[in-house]
């Protein structure tokens, strides 16, 4: 009778022991560490707390699907090192997503990212140098990644590895443009710049990358973090899409600097937000004959300008007035002796418009109308047209109007309900309307915009500048935005 109480009191008693240290190893702390301050803290932990390492959580799906991943020997023993530091009690767990965005450290590091990014710009699906850096510091972090990409993308993953998938995206290229501010991170590449702030857009996502590593118990679900080459030419998100980016994904969301906003300030507006940009540039081709002998030539001066006259009418005569659409002349060329009419003339230009409805029928009429306007029939020309939709065709970005809610609640959530404003339809394009055409998606505006500093210029300015203080800002609702859309979408 008393072997046996002693017996069930010593497997009560190790039971108790069991309980406590899983749950000891599984506390998660809410601050990330820097680098220097994980490894001595982890040295420290990994010798006196050795058996909590058996407690890492499941990996991700990506490890096991894709051979092409790069996996490197420092990130396997770094990212042990992370689980092992969850160990450490000496950070509170409650410690708000915000409050350890604006952590010194953090911030500190976010704009040292940002900073280094900025001072080394690179073009379209050039972005080597970039998406290396940000490997390097998911490796440091511990997040494992899918690389390549699109040529230089990354697909990053933070979660559990099963559904549901909700991503987050930014995009890496700079622009052919000359920096000139006189500051002390200027771009050191002449004739490149991140005149569109993306070396912000990167600097946020991995400072989500670090706060929601810290956080992974919270979460339910997987957080895949894109990052993407050549939004600003070469349709990266479309190539990203086809590559496996959007895989099991079934929402995604980014920001955008804006000099339009206040530093912090977000801003968003449910359905289209931005327009479907597309350009066209016509060949008309007919008869070379000197300019005495009018009634010799095929004149494709003549073709071109009528072609010119009749688009104008696609939105004056074909388009409803409340249904926002531009189609401009931008380029129109023709022979250069005065005494010639020439063989070919070529005009072009750009159209917009904010449905994709409306966007593919202008595309259709512009075809039609420099084909038709100039036939043999009429004209007696031919006609080529090239919409470059392989290099710069954009949809329209349209924001689903539960998605543009989850930001909208999560911004006046973190910091206030003014300092949220729903913004106006722009005539600008974003290529990440090739996401929104897959999946329901959210594109939201940061503030960067303080006189104080300079931030007044638009983007693709040579003297764009961002309020940096809006960095950690856009990490946090990043962060919170991936968290809380699993917490409320977990099945
Ligand atoms: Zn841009
Ligand atoms: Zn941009």
């Amino acid at each position: 009778m008393v072997s046996q109480i002693t017996s069930t009191l010593c497997w009560v008693l190790v039971l108790i022991y069991t309980i406590t240290t899983f749950i000891n190893c599984n506390v998660v702390y809410g601050l990330a560490p820097s680098s220097a301050d994980l490894d001595s803290t982890c040295n420290f932990v990994k010798s006196s707390v050795s058996s909590c390492s058996s407690s890492v959580s499941k990996e991700n799906e990506d490890d096991h699907q894709h051979a092409d991943d790069q996996y490197s020997t420092q990130r396997q023993n770094h990212s042990k090192s992370v689980y092992s530091c969850r160990t450490s009690s000496s950070i509170s767990e409650t410690t708000s997503i915000l409050s350890m965005a604006k952590n010194p450290e953090m911030v500190k590091w976010i704009k040292t990212i940002r900073r280094r990014i900025h001072e080394y710009p690179e073009l379209a699906y050039e972005e080597f140098e970039t998406s290396r850096l940000i490997r390097t510091e998911l490796d440091r972090i511990g997040v494992r990644y899918r690389f390549p990409l699109a040529k230089t993308g990354i697909r990053a993953s933070i979660g559990t590895g099963s559904p549901p998938f909700v991503a987050v995206r930014a995009d890496m290229d700079a622009l052919p443009i000359q920096e000139s501010i006189e500051w002390e991170h200027k771009s050191k590449v002449a004739g490149k710049m991140h005149a569109c702030g993306h070396d912000a857009h990167v600097a946020m996502l991995l400072g989500a990358a670090k706060i929601l590593k810290a956080r992974e118990n919270h979460l339910k679900g997987t957080v895949v973090l894109i990052f993407q080459p050549a939004e600003e030419a070469g349709n990266g998100a479309k190539r990203m899409i086809e590559d496996g980016a959007l895989e099991n994904v079934e929402a995604i969301f980014t920001t955008h600097v804006s000099t339009e906003l206040p530093t912090s300030v977000i801003g968003s507006r449910p359905g289209p937000l931005l327009a479907g940009c597309g350009f066209f540039r016509a060949v008309i081709t007919g008869k070379e004959e000197h300019a005495g002998n009018p009634h010799r030539p095929v004149d494709t001066l003549l073709a071109a300008s009528a072609a010119v006259i009749s688009l104008q009418s696609l939105v004056s005569r074909e388009t409803n007035p409340m249904d926002s659409q531009v189609v401009s002349m931008a380029s129109f060329n023709g022979g250069d002796n005065l005494d010639v009419i020439p063989e070919s003339s070529v005009l072009g230009g750009t159209f917009r418009a904010f449905s994709n409805t409306s966007f593919y029928r202008l595309r259709q009429r512009i075809e039609q109308v420099c084909n038709c306007g100039t036939s043999k029939s009429i004209q007696k020309c031919s006609a080529e047209v090239d919409f470059f939709e392989g290099e710069s065709f954009y949809p329209p970005t349209v924001n689903d109007d539960e998605m543009n809610e989850h930001v909208r609640n999560v911004a006046a959530g973190m910091l206030g309900s003014k300092n949220f404003r729903v913004v106006p339809q722009m005539m600008g394009a974003e290529d990440f309307s090739f996401y929104s055409q897959v999946i329901p998606a959210a594109f939201f505006f940061i503030g960067v915009m303080n006189e104080q500093v300079g931030s007044t210029h638009s983007g693709h300015s040579p003297y764009f500048m961002i309020d940096e203080e809006a960095l950690p800002i856009g990490a946090a609702m990043h962060a919170e935005i991936a968290e809380r859309y699993l917490s409320e979408h977990y099945r």
